[in-house]
């Protein structure tokens, strides 16, 4: 599909009143727009292009040579869509050769070099090259109207002019303009901007889903950690996925069902007594809480769950439900990317809080030393790696210890599903001998739903270049 291929009615569909924006300046001045490869400003691309199809827009991507894959996948289909050719500016170093040249030293919310070096600096020296005496140039970027508190980047050299806050397009309208178009990138599915693979400017639930999504990237990132020396051993890749251990595949394996899923009578749990467990024990255990998510539709059969993934974790259960609240308007707001609208979203979505105890001498959930330079402050990808393997596989054995103690009843003809799916279960559970952590308690848990009045905190100090 392209541009000219959208049906007469789609600025009316997606929310568009055309009289409220007018193109500044001229058509002869020059018009740019800066794209990062994520969902703003690939849609402010689509959309002034659609508004104005007389202008020519020139589209400008500056890489740091360590964006998201998605993001070039996305800058092809907008390419191919538009039938334009996008500028790609490539640097010198890249985003880990820079911090490589600058002794280690990683970028973070005080010194946001990278922005600097990276996206600015390229694209005002490309920009002073194009720029003939008298013409004005128009930088157009994808700050919406529901994130007015953004900084727009400005430079002398240019006027930059915000069409979705004049338009009043929001976050639903931007997803509508790309699910009819180019669609969604799917890393949003996990992030809620585009961006390095690594950036620092995300959340926890954010680099898990890196983890799990794109482990490459997520292995590149922690090769530029500096651990401080205590810290060096602290967290190695040692629990093995229950998947290689008994050789079922992912499919063949879930996470527990909480009781209240199961029957709604249920009581739900009394979370008071787990409240600050998360930390090494006298008894030579130590306890986290993991958060994970199912979608369930009762037309799927057995316990309904038709997808499920790992969110987070943390030591504290205040830290876990948190992280839970902000990660469902993120599931709310991204909806299409599992093929559903909001509402069905609402209805399917169930979030789950578990408490995990493991051996201390294995798992270690201790804070790490303030002389550690990573990429989040405070947590290391190499403790991120730890905590999720261990939890992972402590979630997938206790669904099939769950899963057996459920079927161990039956009395199924040995040719049934179920006899073979009890034999499958026993089988894992013998061939599972390395430790596990114990998964003591699980339940749903209801998160806040969000506030319309309240803008949605993406991220607090989003980069103004790298996410338009
Ligand atoms: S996306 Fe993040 S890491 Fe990459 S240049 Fe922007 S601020 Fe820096």
């Amino acid at each position: 599909m392209s541009l000219s291929q959208l049906p007469p009615d789609t600025l009316a569909r997606w929310g568009v009143d055309p009289s409220w924006f007018t193109l500044p300046g001229q058509p002869t001045d020059q018009h740019w727009i800066p794209v990062s490869g994520g969902a703003d400003s690939s849609a402010l691309a689509i959309l002034m292009h659609l508004l104005y199809p007389e202008v020519e827009f020139k589209l400008l991507f500056t890489d740091t040579l360590a964006e998201e894959p998605e993001i070039y996948t996305t800058l092809d289909k907008l390419e191919a869509f538009l039938e334009v050719t996008i500028i790609r500016l490539k640097p010198e170093l890249g985003l880990y050769e820079l911090i490589e040249k600058f002794g280690g030293y990683m970028p973070s919310a005080s010194s946001r070099y990278c922005t600097r070096e990276l996206k600015l600096r390229p694209w005002e020296m490309f920009l002073k090259g194009q720029i003939q005496s008298g013409q004005t140039v128009h930088a157009y970027v994808g700050i919406r109207s529901d994130e007015q508190q953004r900084l727009a980047f400005t430079h002398d050299l240019i006027e930059t002019h915000m069409p979705f806050i004049d338009l009043d397009l929001r976050r639903k309208e931007v997803y509508a303009v790309l699910a009819d178009t180019i669609g969604i990138p799917r890393s949003y599915d996990r992030r809620s901007r585009s961006g390095c693979s690594c950036c620092p400017f995300q959340r926890t639930t954010e680099l898990v889903g890196l983890y799990q999504a794109q482990p490459l990237e997520f292995v590149r990132g922690m090769k530029i950690e500096k651990p401080a020396s205590r810290d060096v051993d602290r967290f190695p890749a040692n629990a093995m996925p229950v998947t290689e251990e008994v050789g079922l595949t992912a499919n063949h394996l879930s996470f527990p069902i909480p009781e209240r899923l199961i029957d709604p009578e249920a009581s739900p749990v009394a979370w008071g007594k787990w409240q600050g467990r998360g930390e090494a024990s006298l008894f030579g255990t130590t306890g986290f809480f993991v958060a994970y998510e199912l979608l369930v539709h009762p037309g799927v059969g057995g316990d309904g769950v038709w997808w499920q993934g790992f969110v987070t974790f943390s030591t504290s259960l205040s830290g876990v439900r948190k992280q839970l609240d902000t990660f469902y308007q993120h599931r709310l707001a991204t909806a299409e990317l599992k093929g559903i609208d909001e509402d069905q979203m609402r209805e399917e979505l169930r979030l789950v809080i578990a408490f995990i105890e493991a051996p201390a001498d294995l798992v270690d959930t201790d804070k790490l030393s303030a002389q550690s330079f990573t990429w989040k402050p405070g947590v290391s990808f190499a403790q991120i790696r730890h905590l999720v393997d261990w939890g992972r596989r402590s979630l997938h054995a206790a669904w099939i210890r769950q899963e057996l103690a459920r079927t161990v009843d039956t009395e199924d003809h040995p040719l049934s599903w179920r006899y073979e799916h009890r034999q499958g279960l026993k089988s894992a559970l013998k061939k599972l001998h390395d430790v596990t952590g114990d998964v003591v308690c699980f339940d749903l848990y209801e998160p806040k739903e969000p506030d319309p009045e309240e803008e949605f905190d993406e991220n607090l100090i989003a980069c103004p270049m790298c996410s338009i």
